[in-house]
């Protein structure tokens, strides 16, 4: 893809909110309107399958401006974001370019997010996900491609994280995303990345 382009498709219906059953409207964090043209995003859904029953079911999900997305990030020790970045490269390194650069002639999102970024593991196979992608407006951004980021995935990426920076994003769960039961284990079994 060039620099510089924007390369934007509609909001698939998987990035939609499952609680309002159409697009995010509001950042999570800070409440700006979402959907007017230039205002960028992220969505991110963690995920759980039931195998045996063919069935997912949304843990949590939420929409936050590139602001407060920023502002969070800035809260992780510099370790921690230093730490993710290596494991990032590595992985892309290791996939060669192919591995993010996207075709859109024939792209087809429901096969990309259909396993693991970082390790190609099947979604399929997996109790736990998450999937990630940025928006513009009301549409899609496709230069940084959505992400499914798997459990072992998650697993390995937590351990990269200093203590400190795992306490600011349990504080960030806490406060915004709200208590749950289900969250609970995420919040307290270092489950989620903010990427
Ligand atoms: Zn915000």
């Amino acid at each position: 893809m060039n620099q510089g382009k924007e390369y934007k498709i509609d909001i698939p219906e998987r990035f939609y909110s499952d609680a309002e059953g159409k697009p995010f409207e509001f950042c999570q964090v800070c409440g700006k309107y979402l959907l007017d043209e230039g205002t960028s995003y992220v969505v991110e859904k963690a995920l759980k399958n039931y195998q045996s029953h063919d069935f997912y079911s949304t843990i949590f999900e939420y929409a936050i401006c590139l602001d407060c997305h920023t502002t969070i990030q800035k809260g992780m020790s510099a370790e921690s974001f230093q730490n993710l970045q290596k494991y990032y490269t590595a992985i892309v390194a290791e996939k060669g370019r192919q591995a993010i650069v996207i075709n859109m002639n024939d792209f087809k999102l429901d096969n990309w997010l259909s396993k693991c970024f970082f390790t190609g593991d099947p979604i399929d196979e997996m109790e736990e996900y998450q999937v990630v992608a940025q928006f513009n407006g009301s549409k899609m951004v496709m230069n940084m491609p959505p992400m499914i980021i798997g459990e072992s995935a998650i697993e390995e990426m937590s351990h990269l994280l200093s203590d400190k920076t795992i306490d600011e994003m349990n504080g960030f769960k806490q406060q915004f995303l709200g208590p749950d039961p289900e969250l609970e284990e995420f919040i307290f079994g270092k489950k989620l990345i903010l990427l």
